[in-house]
């Protein structure tokens, strides 16, 4: 079993792997900590990670970045519109109403799906983490931001499925840096707990959470974010400042040109963080467009002054954290800072204002995620045994029930409405089961649904299913006892709806009071009852009271019974419950069927990727093949050979040389199969026939190129 954890954030992605002496950040084939969350379509294959960021330039338009602001959401989305304006390659609205990739790839234009593009980066990572552990990965903890819907924190599964992998658990990305700050500390107390605030500032989001710490255990007490606002917020603030100036000064228009738009979108980057570290910075591009050479110029205050509109967004989640943990600023032990973006010095101003004490940046501020969620990962592995450490973490939305209900008193039609109940309060733990109980008859749709979509800009609802048939000698006030579970990625599902009706039953004579508990659910948390008759708001405010008080048994179903001591059999009422079918019409992620298919299709384009990777390999060994060559005829093979014989051969070679880096360029690794050259080279030793064996070997390649038409 793998203990692995990943991030991947929208800009760059870390891969943290358990060995027994701990957990390490492992390195990429090109030797970095850091893998750049990119994929691109190239003429023959796919180029991702450190690869695709370098062929970025080459191929604008197929170079897919920021997959974690495309996956999981509508393609109507505000916020996805607004992102889709900065984003060179081409994307459409598909039937479904989500978003499609269009890139040119291999002769055609091909789409994919957000999802499919993040299983690529995600195989990707996968790999970056089985060679370093020589093994095969599939169990892992990803780490996703709070803010993800459950749609996403689907979408995020499924294409972990796609690459093959099996997350154990997505974890909130601020709980994952919280979990590896807090389980190296000895110096926790065994009561009072120390609160801790962790500020994240990622590429593209700013998240905040503030936990309690006490001795081997963590506290979850707020969660805010704003989702967006991060580093690339300052970049586009520079790339538009610069692009107006270059089109007064140079009269170019960098939106009309991709290339152009992506080479002064990667200076901006840069200049922000030269200015991190210096009170002024030089933009120079050469040949940037029009074969114009554009030079720039900022200082750190003007910097800040085109960025105001962006650092006055940075206080208001903090404010929020804070509120929602009811706290004050001096109550906040430390503050911790991490995210790469948390650099810029306005905004570490920003929060060393508002918390009143300089933050600390104690915990690596690229690789803490990937360590939490490796640690999360070896905690939920039965294979590793990991320090005593329990992370109470906490849902930071409410979910409700809606359905359309009977009439208010039973009879009347016309009475009949929409009725929400929250089922999952904001703040609920992670996982968790919850119950509530509503009076219903036949088969009823119910949607599953965010309370407040005020601060998620999703749409309300997350899934719909059927309840029922119920049947029911209650008529239309049948009680029905509805199961919600939230898992521990923080995605949501009906889990079952029982019938609950009263019977009459012979109770034996007992001689002592006995209490005998009919509830059948141990870690269940009763929400509360609804009634049908309730107003929505009432019905999500009892609801919600009834949790906050005694947790169980509010329902009178679930009373203990008393025993009459004294009569030999009474007649008592007792619950009956019986299972009611339901059944999930809708959800957000892939069907099977699609799951499926995204999974073939991901095969199928790794295995275009490896044909294309070998078959550089063999054209690398035949064009070393031919360097060596003239190099043993000048020398080694010298008196093997005659002048004539010689001149033939290196005419040969050269022939050779040529059709690699002409018709050879465009063959595929068939061609190139044959048997090793160093074979050939043993049995032509071995047999003296030097020149006879070397043609043959040569002309085998270039017939083979000649006669071979197959295309992959
Ligand atoms: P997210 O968490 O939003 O999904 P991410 O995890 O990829 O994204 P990080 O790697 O934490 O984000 O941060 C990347 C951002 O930090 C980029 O915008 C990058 O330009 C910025 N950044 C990196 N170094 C510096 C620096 N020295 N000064 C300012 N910004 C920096
Ligand atoms: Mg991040």
């Amino acid at each position: 079993m793998s203990v692995v954890g990943f991030d991947f954030g929208n800009e760059s992605c870390v891969v943290a792997v358990a060995r027994q002496r701990g957990i390490d950040v492992v390195l990429n084939d090109e030797s970095k900590r850091e893998t750049p969350a990119i994929v691109c379509f190239g003429d023959k294959q796919r180029f991702i990670g450190t690869a695709g960021a370098a062929s970025a330039m080459m191929n604008p338009k197929t170079t897919i970045s920021q997959i974690k602001r495309l996956i999981g959401r509508l393609y109507s989305d505000p916020e996805l519109q607004n992102d889709l304006k900065s984003m060179p390659f081409m994307v459409t609205e598909g039937p479904d109403g989500y978003p499609l990739i269009h890139v040119k790839y291999l002769g055609e234009t091909k789409t994919f799906t957000p999802t499919q593009v993040l299983g690529m980066l995600f195989s990707n990572l996968k790999g970056i983490a089985e060679k370093n552990l020589n093994a095969a990965v599939v169990d892992c903890c990803i780490g996703i931001p709070t803010y993800f819907t459950d749609l996403q924190r689907r979408a995020v599964i499924d294409a972990a499925t796609i690459a093959g992998l099996h997350p154990l658990r997505l974890i909130h990305e601020t709980t994952a840096t919280a979990l590896a700050y807090g389980i190296y500390k000895t110096d926790l107390p065994e009561s009072d707990p120390i609160n801790v605030a962790f500020v994240d500032v990622g590429h593209s989001s700013l998240q905040v959470c503030i936990a309690a710490f006490k001795k081997a255990q963590l506290k979850v007490l707020a969660h805010s974010f704003d989702r967006s606002l991060g580093g690339r917020d300052f970049d586009d603030a520079l790339f538009q400042h610069f692009a107006a100036k270059f089109k007064d000064e140079y009269k170019i228009d960098v939106y009309q040109n991709a290339r152009a738009c992506l080479r002064l979108r990667a200076a901006c980057e840069k200049l922000k963080k030269v200015l991190s570290a210096n009170p002024e910075a030089p933009l120079n591009i050469e040949c940037l467009m029009e074969e114009k050479d554009v030079r720039g110029f900022i200082k750190r205050d003007e910097f800040e002054q085109i960025c105001i509109p962006i650092l006055e967004r940075v206080k208001k989640p903090l404010e929020k954290a804070l509120a929602e943990a009811g706290l004050t600023v001096d109550q906040i032990h430390a503050v911790e800072l991490v995210g790469s973006a948390s650099r810029i010095p306005a905004v570490l101003k920003i929060l060393t204002d508002f918390f009143g004490k300089d933050p600390r940046r104690t915990m690596n501020a690229s690789e803490c995620v990937a360590k939490g969620c490796a640690l999360q990962c070896a905690i939920l592995s039965p294979t590793f045994k990991v320090k005593e450490f329990q992370v109470n973490e906490s849902f930071p939305f409410s979910i409700s029930l809606s359905w359309k209900g009977v009439a208010a008193d039973g009879q009347n039609e016309a009475a009949e409405g929409q009725q929400t109940i929250t089922v999952i309060p904001k703040g609920s733990t992670i996982p968790c089961l919850k119950a509530v109980t509503i009076l219903r008859s036949g088969t009823f749709a119910v949607d599953v649904q965010y309370a407040d979509v005020s601060e998620l800009q999703a749409p309300a609802k997350i899934s719909s299913y059927t309840i029922g048939p119920i049947q029911s000698t209650n008529g239309d006030r049948a009680k029905l006892k509805v199961r919600v579970r939230l898992n521990l990625h923080g995605i949501v599902a009906i889990e079952s709806a029982t019938l609950l009706e009263e019977e009459e039953v012979e109770v034996p004579v007992v001689k002592e009071t006995t209490k005998m508990d009919t509830d059948d659910t141990a870690n269940e948390t009763h929400v509360g009852e609804a009634d049908v008759n309730m107003q929505d708001a009432k019905g999500a405010a009892e609801a919600t009271a009834a949790e906050n008080g005694t947790p169980e048994a509010t329902a009178a179903d679930d009373k203990p019974v008393q025993m009459d001591t004294d009569a030999k059999a009474e007649a008592k009422k007792k619950i009956k419950k019986t299972n009611v079918p339901v059944t999930e019409l809708v959800h957000g992620g892939l069907s099977q069927v699609d799951l499926q298919k995204a999974v073939e299709k991901e095969f199928e384009l790794a295995l275009q990727d490896r044909v294309m990777e070998e078959t550089k390999d063999r054209k690398n060994a035949v064009e070393a093949y031919v360097y060596d060559m003239r190099n043993k005829l000048n020398d080694k093979y010298q008196e093997f050979v005659t002048p004539s014989e010689k001149d033939e051969f290196i005419a040969r070679l050269q022939e050779v040389e040529d059709w690699l880096y002409e018709d050879g360029e465009d063959e595929i690794k068939s061609v190139y199969q044959g048997d090793p050259i160093e074979e050939r080279y043993k049995d032509h030793m071995e047999r003296g026939n030097v020149i006879q064996q070397l043609t043959y070997c040569i002309n085998s390649y270039r017939d083979a190129a000649v006669s071979n038409d197959s295309k992959f």
